[in-house]
């Protein structure tokens, strides 16, 4: 008789800190799918985009979830948590991980802030498959996260199924919708966001300006192929991200310029 075969072992994480409802939401759907272990920030990183703490020593203490599911929660940022579990925390080897759900989205140039996404090039970095899950809200009112819960299953069921290739990950994005019209997905490109931050400047009691950067929350370009336009249309957006940010059209024109230091540098 064969034994019967391992079953995978999937990391659960976020950048919106461990309690938040997301997290849970997508712990209850991966659960069929293996062995599930949980390490996530303390609090929340939104925004916080690639981190390595090397300054400081991480901390990591046991904590549980809503539900009672033991979880691990560390002070070091969402891509730190990612490379504690996959540098030894936990004792048995991962499989993949995955990140979210992210109650808002993270399209076009939002995957170089997004802890979400962050999260999953942690995991393309050190080899392993990295998934991204973000849930396109509506900005008032509490959040549904079944519905998106059950696409991220049925996402990190494929990428268990088929592998991902190497310094790949995939930038899942959901619409806010009931599960029955959630039917149709797109496999996108990353867009192009257009932000629309403003610098406030403004002066403390002793009278030196601070300064916010704030604004309204970004729109994009929605192009048809782009993840901004699935998502735009009502589908499900999967972008195929890979670690190689090389712009590699303008290699051979960048090739053509001459960088010597010569006379004009002197
Ligand atoms: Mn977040």
């Amino acid at each position: 008789m064969n034994e019967p075969a391992k079953k995978p072992h999937i990391l659960v994480t976020n950048d919106d800190g461990v309690q938040a409802p997301g997290l849970l939401a997508l712990v209850k759907a991966l659960q069929p799918l293996g062995e599930i272990s949980i390490l996530a920030p303390e609090r929340n990183w939104s925004a916080s985009g690639h981190q390595k703490t090397l300054s400081r020593p991480l901390r990591v203490r046991k904590t549980a979830l809503a539900d009672g599911t033991p979880a691990f929660a560390s002070d070091g940022a969402p891509s730190d948590c990612v490379a504690l579990a996959v540098l030894g925390f936990f004792e048995d080897k991962l499989d993949m991980v995955v990140s979210g759900i992210n109650p808002t989205n993270n399209l076009g140039h939002d995957v170089t802030y997004s802890g979400t996404v962050t999260n999953a090039i942690e995991a393309a970095i050190w080899g392993l498959p990295g998934i991204a899950v973000s849930l396109d809200t509506p900005k008032a009112g509490e959040v549904d996260y079944g519905p998106a819960a059950a696409v991220a299953r049925r996402v990190a069921a494929a990428v268990l199924e088929h592998g991902l290739p190497r310094d790949m990950l995939l930038n899942v994005n959901i619409p806010y919708k009931p599960l029955e019209e959630l039917t149709e997905y797109r496999i996108t490109r990353q867009g192009r966001r257009v932000y629309r931050d403003v610098l406030i400047r403004r002066e403390d009691p002793w009278d030196v300006p601070y300064y916010w950067i704030g604004g309204e929350f970004p729109t994009g370009i929605p192009e048809e192929d782009t993840d901004v336009g699935a998502v735009e249309q009502g589908f499900i957006s999967i972008t195929p991200l890979h670690l190689d940010m090389t712009a590699h059209r303008h290699i051979h024109e960048l090739r053509k310029w001459d960088f010597r230091l010569d006379e004009r540098s002197k």
